[in-house]
């Protein structure tokens, strides 16, 4: 069975990258009915806060990526990765190493440029005269040779291993270093498949190490370049957002956000839309690219339109509700609600972020009396207003479907010697109190008749 693990250190909010690479954990495990697992890597007790643990949860519900059991606190397994470390000192792949920091400091001075060689590393059946002296626990790490990394994205790594010291494992004060951490919880927790930044590729080879000092398998390990901005450079601060909840303000839906970041860095064909069944099916590591990713606004817009689009109501309503609850927005009303629902579909097919949406649903979520704006003012002349008169009465027993509005329109704009544009725009303004608006007929058969006659009348009366 697949197990993936995504194990962010809760050091700040859920980065776009961290973001990706639970997707991409996620669609593996979920794809092969595996299981994916969360771990948070807490260890640095300095940097690690319990809100950024919850940011990193909130931030992965919020994207719709559901983890198996309970978050592992990496913190909390110290003493079971003591323990191990206690066991490599008894098979003998580890020892002790009584090196102060000024010893090491001295020797790394004497031999500049080459990895710390502790004196302790054969002089473990000597007697010690050490009763009580701190000591750190170091990997007996191979001299000779190399460490070989199989990455399924990267292909081989190898690492000469005289360029690799005797890394701790166990500190002097009894914690355990990340490096062993890590190995000994995806051990323990059976991950088959690391999926991770290639940030951790330098990690990898001393992580192997351990696993090979303990006779454990290898897990399979996929290295996926970093994400960069538009100008090919490392994503920062600079490019705009880069936390996960500043896309969700930006009112991209979750539902595109997975479909935009399963592409950055994996590819299926020329396959650029698709759904997260589409997606759990096709996802594999052989798609995964080799050179960095560039986030693309433009593309993000495009696939977040599509989304939007094709959101059944019911999913669309639930994603705006909580752009509105997390942008501090008032909820909407249930009169909001019915307005907006029969709207829907008429706005869906254009708005490409969830804020264009509620800025087209605008007429439907105002109230009487209409504010109308200057701009859209100017169209309420005399001539208009008798217009409107004229359409009000026309359409009193009209049966409120499109085709019957416009054809009622049509025809008062002919009586009166205009195109439908010269009715059009004083109609806008009576509905919406502006220019920018959806179609008049779509607002009409969303506010229903009640309400469009009101509006109408609040400017002819
Ligand atoms: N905690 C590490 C990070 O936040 C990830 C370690 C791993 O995936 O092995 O970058």
């Amino acid at each position: 069975q697949v197990v993936t693990r995504f194990a962010p250190s809760p050091t700040g909010y859920l980065h776009i990258g961290g973001a990706r690479t639970a997707l991409f954990n996620w669609l593996y495990a979920r794809g092969r009915g595996g299981k994916f697992l969360l771990r948070i890597e807490d260890t640095d007790r300095a940097r690690s806060t319990p809100e950024a643990t919850e940011a990193i949860l909130k931030g992965l519900t919020w994207l719709g990526l559901d983890w198996d059991g309970e978050p592992i606190s990496q913190f909390e397994r110290r003493e079971r990765h003591a323990e191990v470390a206690r066991q490599m000192l008894a098979n003998g792949t580890a020892y002790k190493c009584f090196s102060t920091p000024e010893e090491i400091a001295a020797w790394r001075e004497a031999n500049p440029r080459q990895p710390f060689q502790s004196p302790w590393r054969d002089a473990a059946d000597l007697p010690l005269e050490t009763d009580g002296t701190p000591y750190a626990i170091r990997l007996r790490a191979p001299r000779e040779g190399e460490t070989v990394i199989d990455d399924a994205v990267q292909g081989q790594v190898r690492v000469a291993n005289d360029q690799l010291d005797d890394m701790i494992i166990l500190r002097s004060d009894g914690t355990p270093t990340y490096m062993l951490a890590v190995v000994v919880d995806d051990h323990d927790m059976g991950v088959t498949h690391v999926i991770r930044g290639d940030d951790h590729l330098t990690n990898t080879a001393r992580q192997i190490q351990i696993y090979d000092a303990m006779g454990w398998p290898r897990p399979v390990f996929a290295h996926i370049p970093l994400i960069h901005g538009e100008d090919g450079k490392k994503l920062s601060k600079r490019h705009g957002a880069v936390g996960l909840h500043e896309f969700a303000a930006l009112g991209y839906p979750a539902a595109a956000m997975r479909n935009y970041l399963a592409r950055l860095g994996w590819s299926h064909g020329d396959d650029e839309l698709f759904d997260d069944a589409q997606a759990r099916e096709w996802f594999d590591l052989p798609g995964i690219g080799r050179a960095p990713a560039r986030l693309d606004f433009k593309k993000l817009e495009h696939v977040s339109g599509h989304h939007v689009g094709i959101m059944p109501d019911a999913e669309l309503m639930a994603a705006l509700d909580l752009f509105l609850s997390e942008t501090g927005t008032d909820p909407l009303t249930q009169r909001q609600r019915d307005r907006l629902v029969a709207a829907l579909p008429a706005l869906k097919e254009k708005a490409k972020t969830l804020p264009q949406l509620l800025d087209q649903a605008r007429f439907a979520l105002i109230d009487r009396p209409v504010e109308v704006d200057d701009k859209a003012a100017k169209a309420l002349d005399s001539v208009s207003r008798g217009m409107l008169s004229a359409l009000t009465a026309a359409v009193q027993h009209a049966s409120w479907t499109r085709d019957e509005l416009e054809g009622a329109a049509k025809q008062v704009a002919e009586e009166n010697g205009v195109g439908l544009g010269k009715l059009a725009a004083p109609l806008r303004a009576a509905l919406a109190g502006r220019t920018a608006t959806p179609s008049v007929f779509d607002m009409m058969t969303a506010l229903g008749r009640e309400e469009s006659l009101a509006r109408l009348q609040d400017q002819t009366d």
